[in-house]
């Protein structure tokens, strides 16, 4: 028989959908075709595998060739099927024994002397291999990239000739799946670095303790973005499942993950000049974004008000959903994006200093213009605003105020409130709809009467409602108290500031 199947995986979005690779020998003329969908890269598999076969002392069969990858509707993109495509030949023209592939799968592109390089998203690919019971052989150099599921074992083989000699029982290819990854990648910087701000520092630990989102307002120098860059130590390391999926999105957007430990929080600050589709994920084989890099972190946006009116727009879908879509004339591909955002912007366009009320000398006309680069559906998707005043110079230099701080104390304080929510609700405060916040921030009567005065009282729309609510429960987890009293109601409205300037 001149057939073969040979299994390997495509990909598209997040998913590594299984291929079968069948090579079919018959007389004729000598040709080669490859079949089912293939891209450009694909379809150059041909010259690369055929010099790969030769150049591993293999005879390249001197007949009719045809490559059917099936199913035939997936788009099939990169060098990955060269791999499975010369096992298949190999296969079909009695180089290789018939059932030695059986129960394997192959990923990898060829270069032309046979030696296996590197593919892009091995991850989801792996997983989804491991997922069934199959056996996968790859490039050693995704070998790094395999750590979130090295628990697994996998093969990685250099050259074409090392995979042969493994599935002829002659020479067996290395499982070892432990790679060594630096610890000290793991703490990033500390909250404690910075001296002062406690209103800016005490608003993160809210954050980070019920998963909200937040906006920072301070003049140019104020200590925004080293605040924002140190965030993510008061976040717990990724889990599983969790690095899993963060990893698996930087392996599809070929992202180099080196400089992050694996299990630490990703944390992603485009610039401002980024464009929608660097900022949302795209093009034409779609790639994640900056938002779907920070999925499961930190998404910190500075200059916010700089950035491309149409590209923050695009946020408002991932912070109610979690995901992004991006829909192409096949089909739709979604991406996972759930972050936590922390923006950051200049008082006014001006960047003058601020008073402790978020003042400065600038007329109203200014102000309301600078702040209409924001539009309020987002605004109000933003739970915490608070105001970050440049510091007095000898407060800059001044250790003992923040050596007060414990942030031990914190973190288990942080920690404590998130364990009590997730018990209680299975998910973040932040993550809470409409109807799950009424029923597990229930207010007295009384506390409620006092609240609704409140706003009215602050020209707080009632579309904040929620976000208020939302942020008074945190606090109260932070305390541990069962109840949502006035006391974490008015802190939680205390960080609505940006809404009444808005107004004004
Ligand atoms: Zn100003």
């Amino acid at each position: 028989m001149s057939i073969a199947t040979v299994y390997s995986r495509a990909q598209t979005g997040m998913d590594a959908p299984l291929v079968s690779v069948e090579v079919h020998l018959s007389n004729g003329l000598p040709n080669f075709s490859i079949v089912g969908l293939p891209e450009t890269a694909v379809r150059e598999s041909k010259d690369r595998v055929r010099a790969a076969i030769i150049n591993s002392n293999f005879e390249f069969p001197a007949r009719r060739i045809i490559v059917n990858l099936a199913p035939a509707e997936l788009p099939k993109q990169g060098g990955r099927f060269d791999l499975p495509i010369a096992l298949g030949l190999l296969v079909a023209s009695k180089q290789l024994n018939e059932n030695v592939t059986h129960g394997y799968e192959f990923l990898g592109e060829l270069s032309l002397s046979g030696e296996l390089r590197k593919t892009i998203g091995i991850l989801p690919a792996a997983h989804a291999c491991q997922c069934i019971g199959s056996k996968l052989i790859t490039s050693s150099e995704n070998k790094k990239e395999l750590i979130p599921i090295s628990h697994h074992s996998y093969f990685y083989a250099s050259h074409l000739l090392d995979v042969c000699a493994h599935l002829n029982n002659i020479k067996k290819l290395v499982t070892d799946p432990v790679v060594h990854v630096e610890q000290r990648d793991l703490t990033p910087p500390l909250m404690s670095d910075v001296y002062g701000q406690q209103h800016a520092k005490r608003a993160l630990c809210i954050a980070a303790a019920g998963q909200h989102h937040v906006l920072m307002i301070g003049s140019p120098g104020s200590g925004k973005s080293m605040l924002a860059s140190r965030f993510p130590s008061l976040l717990s390391p990724l889990n599983d499942s969790e690095m899993l999926e963060t990893c698996s999105v930087y392996s599809i957007a070929n992202v180099s993950g080196q400089q992050r430990h694996p299990q630490s929080r990703p944390f992603r600050a485009p610039h401002h000049t980024v464009s929608v589709m660097g900022l949302a994920g795209g093009g034409s084989n779609p790639k994640p974004g900056e938002i779907s890099l920070a999925h499961n972190g930190v998404l910190f946006l500075d200059e916010f008000t700089e950035f491309n009116r149409s590209a923050l727009e695009i946020l408002r879908e991932p912070i109610e959903t979690g995901v992004i879509t991006i829909s192409r004339a096949a089909a739709q591909i979604e991406f996972p994006a759930h972050f936590q955002l922390i923006a950051a912007m200049n008082p006014c366009s001006q960047g003058c200093d601020i008073d402790e009320y978020g003042q400065c000398e600038c007329s109203s006309e200014q102000l309301r213009r600078y702040h209409n680069k924001i539009s309020a559906p987002l605004l109000d998707r933003i739970d915490l605003q608070v105001n970050v005043p440049k510091l007095p110079s000898h407060l800059l230099f001044n250790k003992e105020e923040s050596q007060k701080e414990n942030w031990q104390q914190i973190q288990t304080r942080i920690n404590t409130a998130r364990n009590i929510q997730i018990k209680r609700q299975q998910k973040l405060n932040g993550l809470l709809a409409g109807n799950e916040l009424q029923k597990i921030c229930s207010l007295s009567k009384e506390t409620q009467t006092k609240f609704i005065n409140m706003l009215d009282k602050l020209n707080i729309s009632a579309r904040a409602f929620h976000r208020i609510l939302k942020v008074a429960r945190t606090i109260a987890d932070l305390e541990q108290s069962t109840t949502v009293n006035k006391q974490h109601l008015t802190e939680a409205l205390s960080y609505r500031q940006f809404d009444r300037l808005l107004k004004s």
